[in-house]
């Protein structure tokens, strides 16, 4: 049974300070925007000042320069490689009452519903058979879905096989446990768990979660360090961006980050900044109260990028495809793609899905059309999971800090695993799109002893070998 204890804790988020900063900083002028830029693109972490000047670009000369600053940064250190995974949901019942989740306690319109194994296995082979390698489980909060619970759905889902597909990594995304919870999920081989806090400004976190373990602020804020403590050094936080002001919420991000780097020494793995989406009989959802705009949205992803250049960056199907396409650029590392949020969507899709579902997502192409698409506008799609399989965790930390990185291990396994997704799954179109992206980063490889290597091991995938990395 969990024990919710917060005595003696106190929020690490500078309410007052965050105020402060974003009020002092305003109208900064072009030189200390462009200084900022600078101190990012050689490899820092900005601090809040520096946040908070970037957050008050409001000139539109000003905003261009932030997005040629991600767009550089992305360049320099990441490369063209998009990551992809898919949501899987797992169990939408739940004790808690999120105003803006079409899952919450009060919403009696929700067709509930939790996966058996054998329904996992089903869903789990259904994602195979489309080439995914990549999941993030997902589950409301319940007792039902118990550490042991999650331990048990992850462990049957790395176990189900379908031909020569596999999933090779799992995240997770449920909520908050206590530190021998977090043990017990750990021990099945998990990748990143991901907890977001919503909103870091306390009232309207009162506010927005009214009742039910979710409602106490300070155990939310806190359930990484105990992840961390249960020896869980991969994490996820996230805002949900519609609550409060977003400008906070991104301050909310950093510090957040600055508070595990300090007590840790590790940061955050990946920060996500879901929009809030329409969910089925759930009104907050049709006009939140602090709606981002596209622009701001854009503008929050660059500024993001800039402030903490070692983390990846996750951005959901929950955003419309003109949008996505657009702030790829400024260094998003990791895409849903094909993805279901119904349960049992992935194995049985019925008329009445979206009573099933959290929210509604914005795009809703295959994975086959993302990968062709990406591939068309110059990205590198990647399954790769070889830093997580070698034990080589923070893995966008490695890239970002060790030079060469990504030219000698992502940018081949990158190639190697979407290689293997058009020999088995590809449509026509789609393999042309991938060979001719695949020739292009081939004829760029500066390595030539890396690139001898990967060509032989291209040649084993196409004679039916698969899972190779370098
Ligand atoms: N129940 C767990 C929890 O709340 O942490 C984990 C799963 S919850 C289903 C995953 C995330 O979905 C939440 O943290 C929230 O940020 C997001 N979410 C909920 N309702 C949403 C909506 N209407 N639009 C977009 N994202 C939403
Ligand atoms: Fe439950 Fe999570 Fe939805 Fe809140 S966001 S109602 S905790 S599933």
């Amino acid at each position: 049974m969990l024990k919710i204890d917060t005595k003696g804790l106190k929020s690490f988020i500078p309410e007052e300070e965050i105020f402060e900063l974003l009020e002092k900083t305003k109208n900064p002028s072009k030189s200390r925007v462009q200084e900022i830029i600078a101190k990012s693109l050689d490899k820092n972490r900005l601090s809040p000042e520096e946040t908070a000047t970037l957050i008050n670009c409001e000139d539109p000369e000003l905003i261009q320069e932030l997005f040629k600053g991600a767009r550089a940064l992305k360049e320099k250190i990441y490369g063209n490689r998009i990551v992809l995974f898919a949501p899987l949901y797992v169990g939408n019942e739940c004790v808690n009452d999120c105003a803006y989740c079409g899952f919450r306690i009060s919403n009696k319109e929700t067709h509930r519903n939790t996966l058996t194994m054998d329904q996992l296995e089903e869903e789990v082979r259904a994602l195979e058979s489309r080439g995914h390698k990549r999941l993030i489980m997902v589950y409301g909060e319940h007792p039902m879905y118990s550490p042991e619970f999650i331990r048990d759905t992850v462990l049957k889902t790395y176990e189900t096989r379908e031909g020569k597909g596999e999933i090779r990594r799992v995240n997770i995304n449920a909520a908050p446990l206590d530190i021998e919870g977090f043990k017990t999920v750990k021990s099945a081989g998990i990748g990143t768990y991901q907890i977001f806090q919503e909103s870091y400004h306390q009232e309207s976190y009162k506010k927005f979660h009214p009742s039910g373990p979710k409602s106490n602020y300070l155990w939310r804020l806190y359930g990484l360090d105990r992840a961390m403590q249960a020896g869980i050094d991969d994490l996820g936080i996230g805002a949900l961006m519609g609550l409060f002001d977003w400008r906070f919420e991104v301050m909310g991000l950093l510090y957040h980050t600055i508070h595990l780097e300090n007590t840790f020494n590790i940061g955050p793995h990946t920060i996500s900044f879901p929009r809030i989406e329409p969910a089925h009989n759930t009104a907050i959802t049709e006009e939140p109260p602090y709606a981002v705009s596209d622009d701001d949205f854009k503008k929050l992803v660059a500024i993001l990028r800039l402030a903490v250049p070692y983390t990846g960056l996750i951005l959901t199907a929950r955003e419309p495809i003109a949008i996505r396409n657009e702030v790829i650029g400024f260094g998003v590392s990791q895409i849903d793609a094909g993805s279901s949020i119904g349960i049992g969507d992935y194995s049985h899709k019925d008329e009445e899905s979206f009573k099933k579902s959290q929210f509604v997502l914005g795009d809703q192409r295959s994975l086959d059309d993302v990968i062709r698409e990406l591939a068309t506008h110059g990205f590198l799609p990647s399954f790769c999971t070889a830093c997580y399989r070698l034990g080589r965790t923070g893995e966008h930390f490695m890239e970002f800090a060790i030079p060469g990185f990504v030219k000698k291990f992502c940018t081949p396994n990158a190639i190697l695993t979407v290689s293997e997704y058009v020999h088995d799954y590809g449509s026509e179109e789609t393999i042309k799109a991938v060979t001719a992206r695949i020739h292009k980063e081939l004829e760029d490889f500066e390595d030539e002893k890396v690139k001898l290597e990967l060509k032989q091991k291209l040649e084993r995938v196409a004679n039916g070998e698969r899972d190779l990395y370098f």
